[in-house]
């Protein structure tokens, strides 16, 4: 018998078969865009995100008519309010940012898939994502309070127009408690992407600057999950799945391809994995200083993340894979 028999390097004489063999491919199909939206002003950039915008409800729908052109079928959107309360009330008023940037965005793009991020952290004043109550040693987040609050912001985006709502509260059981709320005002038909497995980590840093969303007192760590836990992540998703869920989101993405490939084997719904703000620094960053190809990185980070099992990626990056660049 020849040795070696196997020579995988055959398959990888030419493009034309490299192009063939290949198992995992990125397009814009397969990416949303996050997005922040701002009451009035100009676009502002966001400094530890360089490339990235708060951008009022008029530019946000000029830049995503700009993006749509070009390909762009989905984006997530944030919200920045005005005004910030104990509650969080802007993120059910039914002219809350939001509100308004998605009734201005399906009126002006109604192709364009619209997802809207549920939470509470970015309006309200102590910065957590649910109801806060003072305890011993610090503040504490009410579960089953929350909820209510969640389930009112959804159906507000819901009728709002927005095609799908996303929480990214980590609330135990606010996928159920969306679900029955958006079924019993008639929005059987909008879908759940659940931040089923959401990890509190330094890589949101970023974020909470676009977002004006940093806890004022103590972190998120007593609802969002520890980092070390691989069992406790399949866990999350299994009750966000159970509760209705119809796709199951990993965040962040890079430093969780176990947890996805875990998942990819256990779940046969989409799975989604948000490559977050701080992924997108670190390597903006590496590349401003001229030590990385950023185009190459950008591919092979969001290759990596579908192959471990993302059918689809929530990522800054989006605007920089849409065909004619
Ligand atoms: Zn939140």
């Amino acid at each position: 018998m020849p040795f070696p028999l196997h020579r995988p390097r055959r398959l990888r004489q030419n493009p034309a078969w490299r192009a063939l063999m290949r198992e995992t491919r990125v397009g814009r199909e397969h990416l949303v865009y996050p997005m922040f939206v701002q009451a009035g002003g100009a676009r502002q950039e966001i400094a530890s995100m360089p490339g990235q915008f708060r951008w009022p409800v008029n530019e946000l729908v000029e830049e995503a008519r700009r993006l749509h052109d070009r390909g762009l079928a989905a984006l997530l959107l944030f919200g920045l309010p005005e005004s910030k309360d104990d509650q969080g009330s802007g993120a059910w008023a039914e002219n809350g940012i939001v509100q308004a940037a998605t009734r201005a965005l399906k009126r002006a793009l109604p192709d364009l898939q619209i997802i809207t991020d549920v939470c509470l952290c970015e309006y309200t004043r102590h910065g957590h994502c649910g109801v806060l109550r003072p305890a011993p040693g610090g503040v504490e987040v009410l579960n089953d309070p929350t909820l209510e609050l969640l389930a009112r912001t959804a159906v507000s985006h819901a009728q709002a127009g927005a095609d799908m709502v996303a929480p990214s509260d980590m609330m135990d059981g606010r996928v159920a408690a969306l679900r029955r709320a958006l079924d019993a005002r008639g929005f059987q038909q909008t879908p759940i992407l659940a931040y089923a497995a959401k990890f509190a980590t330094a890589f949101y840093g970023p974020f909470r600057e676009a977002a004006e969303s940093a806890p004022q007192t103590g972190d998120r760590s007593g609802y969002q999950m520890d980092m070390g836990n691989r069992r406790e992540a399949l866990h999350e998703m299994q009750l966000d799945f159970d509760e209705g869920a119809d796709i199951l989101m990993v965040k962040p993405a890079l430093p969780c391809l176990d947890i996805l490939a875990d998942a990819r084997r256990r779940f046969d719904i989409p799975l989604a994995a948000y490559q977050v703000s701080g992924e997108y620094a670190m390597i903006k960053a590496a590349a401003r200083a001229g030590w990385l190809d950023e185009a190459r990185v950008v591919r092979e980070t969001l290759l990596a993340i579908r192959r471990a099992g993302a059918d689809m990626v929530l990522s800054y990056f989006t605007p920089d894979l849409l065909p004619d660049k």
